[in-house]
Parts: C-alpha cells; sequence; structure tokens
C-alpha cells in the first residue's frame, strides 16, 4: 500500500500558497491508519519509552495509539491555556508571529525517556519547542516520530540532536 498517495493536498489551506496535506484521508481508511502506525511504532518497541508526548491536535490521535501499543504513557503537548493545572510553556517563531506549547509540570518526571509524536514535519519550530518541554522537566528525548516530512522545508536540521524518523517524505 502506498501511503503517500492516500493522503490528500489541499492547495491554498489555511492560506494562499500553502499545500496542505491532509491526513483525514488516511485515518479514515482502516487498513492504512493500521498500517502507518504499526510501521511507526516498530523501531520503539523495544527502546524502553517512558512516555509519548504528543502535539496538539493531530499528534494526538497518532501519539494516542503509540502510547497504547508501546504501553506507555501519553503526555498533551497544547496550545496555551488549555490544560487544567500547573503547566511550563515554550515559545515558537512561526512564519508570522510566535506561538507556544504547554505541558504539566508532573507529567514527565527526571530520566524519562520520552518519543515525541506530530503528523508532519515542516520548519521544525513547533517539534522543538516540544523537545525543550520534555527537557525543562529533566525528560531524555529518545526519538521524533512524524508521519510526513516536507524534505524541500530542512526542517531536520533544526532537530539534529535527535533522532528524527517520518514514514513519508515530500
Ligand atoms: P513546523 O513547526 O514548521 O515544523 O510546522 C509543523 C506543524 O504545522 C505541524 O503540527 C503540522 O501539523 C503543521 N503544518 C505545517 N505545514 C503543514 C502542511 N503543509 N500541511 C499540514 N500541516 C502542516
Amino acid at each position: 500500500m502506498e501511503l503517500e498517495k492516500i493522503i490528500r493536498d489541499v492547495p491554498d489551506f489555511p492560506k494562499k500558497g500553502i499545500i496542505f496535506k491532509d491526513i483525514t484521508t488516511l485515518l479514515q481508511d482502516g487498513e492504512a491508519f493500521r498500517l502507518a502506525l504499526n510501521r511507526m511504532m516498530k523501531k520503539h518497541l523495544d527502546a524502553g519509552i517512558d512516555k509519548v508526548l504528543g502535539i496538539e491536535a493531530r499528534g494526538f490521535i497518532l501519539g494516542g495509539v503509540l502510547a497504547y501499543k508501546l504501553g506507555c504513557g501519553f503526555v498533551p503537548a497544547r496550545k496555551p491555556g488549555k490544560l487544567p493545572y500547573r503547566s511550563i510553556r515554550e515559545e515558537y517563531t512561526l512564519e508570522y508571529g510566535s506561538n507556544s506549547l504547554e505541558v504539566h509540570e508532573d507529567s514527565i518526571q527526571s530520566g524519562e525517556k520520552v518519543l515525541i509524536v506530530d503528523d508532519l514535519l515542516a520548519t521544525g519550530g513547533t517539534v522543538l519547542a516540544a523537545a525543550r518541554l520534555a527537557e525543562k522537566l529533566g525528560g531524555q528525548v529518545a526519538g521524533i516520530e512524524f508521519l510526513i516530512e516536507l524534505g524541500f522545508l530542512h526542517g531536520r536540521d533544526k532537530l539534529a540532536k535527535y533522532p528524527v524518523h517520518s514514514l513519508i517524505t515530500y
């Protein structure tokens, strides 16, 4: 099965000039969804991962399944103001302006091995902020897993000190 053919390109979303990689066409295909998650999980089976950290919102869908399959905990990294308990925050820059991610301050214990999961690697800013959050809490980033990588944006360069994996590269 060629997973890259199942992902839908939506031109000019959310703004002109962006080709949005729409993974809902993969999520709604049971066979493709399971195949993708099994492939993403495989290399981490014996890695002793303690926490999967998923990035809002599509990282929750993939990360929740991975945590279940690896038998470890799941930590949501959320947009600001969404988490109910004491949280730590990391800002990152976007093409225009900035955004931030938050995690609960008790979500990762010192020394725990963390696998970060998101749907897509573009410039790498989002996931780098997530890695910093994990490290602020004493976690060790054991890997970063993406379904899709936009190779032409070279986001991987920003993440050079981490093991980065992606299933599909455009
Ligand atoms: P970045 O911080 O530049 O690596 O952006 C990654 C985040 O933005 C991920 O959470 C993606 O879901 C989202 N994103 C960026 N570009 C696209 C795109 N072309 N299609 C779908 N999602 C995107």
